[in-house]
């Protein structure tokens, strides 16, 4: 029995579940195990929704979607050794898309370091790449600081990844209520207060600057604005949507911007992409970094002589990409007080500019010839059919628009191009790093943040294949997921092997790329409870669809796809 139990006494478990209580923590992701199980406990016991996965990696990347979709660190705990080691997942994921996570584990006994400890790890070094603060708690007594220190570090500046490292001794080391409660102060000391408008990561350009950027868009001939999930997470849509609507400039979002304003916004150029990059010579771009998403912001895709104006709450990132402009603040805050420059010195590109014209008409061929494709039915299936039929699927579910979750090579890329995002911060794809088998961690964490909206996945077998076991978790908690397999056999689909790769001793294998044809993952969600559907005609997919929105129930649509329909590598061959 823990000594937690007396209310005399605090244990380590205890001191570190109050301390993330005290800072406001609603959830928190995580495998429990030797020695942080009670640490679960008493968390529920505080008031905080523990949400228990099968293996670190989903947890982890739960709480990354987590910190992303809430602005508030996601909170993963694991257990020592292996647990910390597969936790890594979701904390690098955090890292690397700029979403706040703080990764909490257990680790060996301090004195038997060295030994061949249980679990034995020095953990504090294996996560720093992917941190921007690690601290130990060498005694019950710095449990609060550390955790608040965790806390404040990931929210801070560009958000990302903090580490808390608590050893087994000292999570079993106790304390007095009293002391305890003492120490405990600490965390609203530390912590900034995640409502206050004053939250340091809010900050403000100089005057000069916002008359440079609005200066520049004034006198540009082909201006965009390109926003990304940077402008999502500093929920900057309703600034954004307002300088668009005074200066009439054209718009691009990257995946995850999508739906800071509707796709089908006469402004979006997202049918028009090459060429408003290729042409564009004045791009303000919020939130977003020029990485290989964005073709690093250079020629050929862009033209030569583009002038680029970042704005971003990383003062590093924007002077490693030398734009003619950088301002260094926050998206949201910075577009209001460019939309506020504008407003009192007004200019605007008309609909019959002939940039706007340009765009207009390259977007509604494209959107034409799209829909002359989506038209066509085609069984057995290929991408767009079922891509159609869930399509307007999603829009007849209307507001609050569901949060959907893409993965895939073949089935995430053509999938952005047909499904519409209406509503900001309700797309989570593979993000930055093009990761697979974040899809089950990312819908578990959208559907318990977000209870009022359907969750919608829409996943590669291969996708789902990573964390597929995290469906139990789905039906455990009874969280109204959708998940929809493009079901066609393998990484790929088909084995497209030519003739003369197919010799040696091992030529019957089935190829890397292969899986069990027709694997029957509609029944596996039914193992659990949960409802499965198997669809390989455009009704039985529509029904489907149709019952498992209505229920508001976890359920697999296992959807059968014609193996040779994608190709290898989706559209990014040229890398493979
Ligand atoms: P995308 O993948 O959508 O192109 P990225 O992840 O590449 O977006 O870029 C997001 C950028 O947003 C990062 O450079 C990050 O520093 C920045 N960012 C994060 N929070 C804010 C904020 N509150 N205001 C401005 N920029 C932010």
């Amino acid at each position: 029995v823990p000594e937690e139990r007396n209310s005399r006494l605090y244990d380590g478990n205890l001191m570190a579940a109050k301390a993330f209580a005290k800072a406001g923590v609603a959830h928190m992701f995580g495998v429990v195990g030797i020695p942080v199980t009670y640490l679960a406990t008493s968390a529920m016991k505080e008031g905080i929704r523990f949400i228990a996965f099968h293996n670190e990696q989903s947890a982890g990347y739960a709480a990354s979607a987590a910190g992303y979709l809430t602005g508030k660190p996601g909170i993963l705990l694991t257990v020592s050794g292996p647990g910390a080691v597969h936790g890594l997942a979701g904390l690098s994921n955090g890292m690397i898309n700029t979403w706040p996570i703080v990764m909490v584990s257990g680790s060996s006994v301090q004195a038997d370091v060295g030994k061949g400890d249980f679990q034995e790890l020095d953990q504090m070094e294996i996560v720093k790449p992917f941190v921007k603060y690690a601290g130990k708690a060498k005694s019950i007594r710095e449990i609060p600081t550390v955790i608040s220190e965790a806390l404040a570090a990931s929210l801070s500046g560009r958000p990302g990844g903090s580490y808390v490292d608590i050893p087994s001794d000292v999570l079993h080391e106790t304390l007095s209520e009293n002391e305890a409660e003492k120490l405990l102060a600490v965390v609203t000391e530390i912590v900034p207060s995640w409502t206050n408008a004053s939250n340091p990561k809010e900050l403000k350009v100089s005057e000069d600057e916002v008359y440079e950027a609005v200066s520049m868009l004034r006198h540009a001939e082909k201006p965009l604005v390109v926003f990304g999930k940077g402008a999502a997470y500093a929920h900057a849509e309703d600034a954004i949507k307002r300088l668009l609507k005074i200066t009439n400039i054209p718009f691009l979002a990257t995946p995850m911007g999508k739906g800071l304003l509707p796709d089908s916004h006469p402004l979006s150029t997202t049918a028009a992409r090459s060429v408003a990059i290729g042409e564009s010579d004045v791009v303000l771009v919020v939130g977003a970094r020029l990485n290989w998403l964005l073709h690093f912001g250079e020629a050929p895709r862009w033209s030569k002589n583009v002038k680029f104006i970042l704005v971003d709450i990383c003062k590093d990132e924007i002077e490693f990409r030398k734009p003619a402009l950088g301002l260094v603040g926050d998206a949201r805050v910075v577009l209001q007080q460019i939309a506020d420059a504008v407003k009192d010195d007004p200019f605007t590109f008309g609909d019959q500019h002939p940039w706007l014209q340009k765009l207009k008409k390259k977007a509604s061929d494209n959107i034409q010839k799209m829909a002359t494709s989506l038209a066509k039915v085609v069984v057995p299936f290929n991408y767009l059919t079922p891509l159609r039929i869930i399509r307007d699927a999603i829009a007849a579910e209307g507001s609050p628009a569901p949060i959907l979750v893409s993965e895939g090579a073949n089935t995430m890329d053509i999938a952005r191009s047909v499904l519409e995002q209406v509503e900001p911060r309700t797309r989570l794809d593979a993000g930055t790093w093009g990761t697979m088998g974040v899809g089950l961690g990312y819908s578990v964490a959208a559907s318990v943040i977000s209870p009022e909206r359907l969750v919608v996945a829409v996943e590669g077998d291969s996708g789902f294949g990573f964390s597929g076991m995290e469906i139990e978790t789905l039906v455990r908690y009874k969280l109204p997921v959708v998940i929809i397999i493009f079901n066609n056999g393998g990484v790929y689909g088909g084995d497209r092997r030519p003739a003369e790769d197919i010799v040696g001793p091992h030529k019957d294998d089935p190829a890397p790329t292969s899986f069990v044809p027709g694997a029957r993952y509609d029944i596996m969600m039914e193992a659990f409870g949960g409802k499965g559907y198997l669809a390989g005609t455009p009704e039985e997919l529509e029904l489907a669809l149709k019952e498992s929105f209505a229920a508001r129930k976890p359920a697999v649509i296992n959807v059968i796809i014609d193996p040779y329909a994608g190709s290898e590598s989706g559209r990014m061959g040229h890398r493979n």
